[in-house]
């Protein structure tokens, strides 16, 4: 099946000047969505996933599913001010803007396999935040895996020593 069919491209959103990849008509797709979800659980089962991490929001749309249907856990990265417990945190950069990324203090286990799951990979900057607070919470980073990756932006280089997995990629 080729994925990018059910991609929208929408020049000059949320600013003029970013050609923004929609993934709504994917998950709206139920045939599209089950075979993108495939693959990452593919990926998952591959790498030995002990768990998913996913960064808000689109990261838990694609995480969960995986989680599910392993029986693995699933540990959200949120925004400031969300999650309700004593949190680690760490301030990351994004490819229009910055933001601060939060995860529960306890949800990564010392050695545990982690998977992290996005819709998109652009600068890195998202999953290399991501990756600084699973591993101060000492687990192992086993697996980084995209819908989308925007080669251009170089975010695989951020990711070196890391296995990545994207299923569709754009210059
Ligand atoms: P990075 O941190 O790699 O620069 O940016 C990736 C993050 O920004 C992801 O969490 C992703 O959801 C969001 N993002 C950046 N550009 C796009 C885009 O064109 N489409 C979508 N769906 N998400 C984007």
């Amino acid at each position: 099946m080729d994925l990018k069919n059910y991609i929208a491209t929408i020049p000059d959103f949320p600013q003029a000047g970013i050609l923004f990849r929609d993934i709504t008509p994917l998950m709206a797709d139920g045939e599209a969505f089950a075979y993108a979800c495939n693959e990452l659980i593919d990926f998952a089962r591959q790498v030995g996933a002990e768990v998913v991490v996913g960064p808000e929001s689109r990261g838990f749309i694609f995480g969960c599913p995986v989680s599910s249907e392993l029986k693995i856990g699933f540990v959200p990265v949120r925004k400031p001010g969300k999650l309700p417990r004593e949190t680690v945190s760490l301030k990351y950069d994004l490819e229009y803007g910055s933001n601060e990324l939060h995860m529960h203090a306890d949800s990564i286990k010392k050695g545990q396999k982690v998977l992290i799951i996005d819709d998109l990979l652009a600068t890195g900057g998202t999953v290399d935040a991501t990756i600084k607070l699973v591993e101060a919470m000492g687990g192992e980073v086993v697996g980084c895996a995209f819908l989308i990756e925007l080669t251009g932006l170089k975010g695989r280089e951020a990711l070196k020593g890391y296995n990545v997995k994207s299923l569709m990629s754009y210059e």
